[in-house]
């Protein structure tokens, strides 16, 4: 029988996860069908409720829903528990104790695109994450456990940079998470600076010096599917290396995976064919 998966959000048309969860059980000989689903913004529950009694295996999970996705999770993984914030949920079937397992990819997603795919070592280095919402809190563990030589936050709203840092020093004592306030950013050089603000969505820049980036230093935004985003095409101008986000997107999706069905893809030839389609699209 075909398992069945979806990922949910508002808005979910863009999603790419269809085609990388498609080609993934393609690859490894799986029989899965896998839907976008549409969700009310005050609906999370109700539609998940519903698509589970269908005899789903599990969701993605995606804006705006990763709260209350983690919320919804009878057991958690336990970066999903540092996050706060789920994007991944694995309905374990059983009469009497059927259970539903959240878990959070994202940070392990951007960790393996830099440092596998893109060859950035992070240990040792001066990263600069840019933005305190969802994806920043989905990724800091991750760039933690990496041990880099320091950690600066910044953020529009710097009051929410201030409460992102403390959620982490709470949980982990020795989290070393500076908060630097964006007037302040030009006093300071950085080895890998990410952009996890929503800016790019809307075709404008974050507030950042250039001066910020380090010689040979890395850009990434998280954002990927619209070409060189404003921050790019800035932090390239400024000297660094740029990547967008699809290489993370296909390395969470991986990891998500792994967790429904026990065996991680291979992740190149998918980031390779998106990238190739999103060319052809573009000429
Ligand atoms: P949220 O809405 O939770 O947070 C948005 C953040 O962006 C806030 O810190 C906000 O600052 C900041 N921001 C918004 N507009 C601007 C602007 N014009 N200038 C500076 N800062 C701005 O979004 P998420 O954290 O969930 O998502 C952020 C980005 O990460 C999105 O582009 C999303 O697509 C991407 N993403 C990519 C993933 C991948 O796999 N590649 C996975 C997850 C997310 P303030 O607090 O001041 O409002």
């Amino acid at each position: 029988m075909t398992d069945r998966y979806a990922v949910l959000g508002n808005p979910i048309a863009h999603s790419k996860s269809p085609e990388i969860h498609t080609a993934f059980a393609l690859e490894v000989g799986h029989d899965i069908a896998y839907t976008r689903i549409l969700v009310p913004l005050d609906g999370f529950v109700a539609t998940i409720d519903a698509y589970r009694k269908q005899g789903a295996c599990g969701v993605n999970v995606t804006v705006p829903f990763k709260i209350e996705a983690y919320q919804y999770g009878m057991e958690h993984s336990q970066r999903a528990e540092v996050a706060g914030a789920a994007n991944t949920l694995r309905f374990d079937p059983g009469q009497s104790n059927a259970c539903i397992f959240a878990d959070n990819t994202d940070g392990v997603g951007l960790v393996s695109d830099i440092r596998d795919n893109l060859g950035y070592a992070i240990v040792g280095k001066r990263v600069l994450l840019l933005g305190a919402g969802g994806a920043a809190r989905s990724v800091m563990g991750a760039l933690l456990d990496e041990l880099p030589a320091s950690i600066s936050l910044t953020n529009r709203t710097i009051v929410r940079a201030h409460e992102l840092a403390e959620r982490f020093i709470r949980i982990q004592s020795n989290a070393q998470i500076e908060v630097v306030d964006i007037a302040h950013l030009t006093k300071y050089q950085y080895d890998i600076i990410i952009n996890a603000t929503s800016a790019s969505l809307h075709e404008s820049l974050p507030v950042i010096p250039a001066t910020a980036f380090a010689e040979k230093s890395l850009a990434y935004d998280m954002m990927y599917g619209k070409g060189a985003t404003p921050f790019l095409r800035f932090a390239a101008n400024a000297g660094a290396a740029t990547t967008d986000g699809l290489g993370m997107l296909v390395e969470q999706a991986a990891e998500a995976f792994l967790l429904w069905r026990g065996v991680r893809p291979q992740t190149a030839p998918i980031i390779a064919g998106i990238r190739q389609s999103a060319n052809n699209n573009s000429e």
